[in-house]
């Protein structure tokens, strides 16, 4: 039952027809590299404008806005930890990010969601780690909301995926 609605996709976020879409933004909410860039590039510049007023965001918190040219919806900007060994409180940081950001989806009635693996670009959190971090805090929301439709893992890299598939059985 539990990863009934847990799903694994091979692609780019950018190009998912879901609900919300969930960007591993940075501090600032003002765009960055990565899977920031990709969405801040797909989506266009209202959604820089709409985060302008958003005075940033703090690490393991979520903000939502609307989608722009994206075929999502709505995007839900969670800012991962910086990865500094794994004894600085990262793990809590990083369950925050997607707790968070499912609350928020569900607070505006959303049913579907897609993730990036938070932190694993530049913040350098290992991969294996953060997708078992993603994995059980997801199953474990969904436990506590039945009415949530589904929850989409997307690997942007053949790493990344074969970890997910692993992780997902
Ligand atoms: P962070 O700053 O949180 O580390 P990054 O964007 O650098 O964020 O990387 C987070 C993860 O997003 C990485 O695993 C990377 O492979 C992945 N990623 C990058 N571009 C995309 C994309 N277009 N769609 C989905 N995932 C992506």
């Amino acid at each position: 039952m539990k990863t009934k609605r847990i799903a694994l996709i091979r692609g780019d976020i950018t190009t998912l027809d879901v609900d919300a879409i969930v960007n591993a933004a940075n501090n600032s909410l003002l765009g960055g590299g990565g899977v920031d860039g990709a969405i801040h590039r797909a989506a266009g510049p209202g959604l820089l404008a709409e985060c302008r007023q958003l005075n940033g965001c703090n690490t393991g918190e979520a903000k939502i806005t609307r989608g722009y040219n994206l075929p999502a919806r709505f995007v839900i900007h969670t800012v991962g930890p910086v990865w500094h060994g794994g004894n600085s409180g990262e793990e809590h940081l990083l369950r925050s990010c997607y707790n968070g950001s499912l609350n928020l989806a569900h607070d505006y009635q959303l049913k579907t969601i897609a993730f990036p693996n938070i932190s694993t670009g530049v913040y350098g959190y290992p991969k294996q780690q953060a997708g078992r971090v993603a994995v059980e805090a997801v199953s474990e929301w969904l436990d506590v909301h039945p009415d949530f439709k589904q929850v989409n893992f997307v690997a942007f890299d053949e790493e990344n995926f074969t970890i997910y598939e692993e992780l997902l059985g």
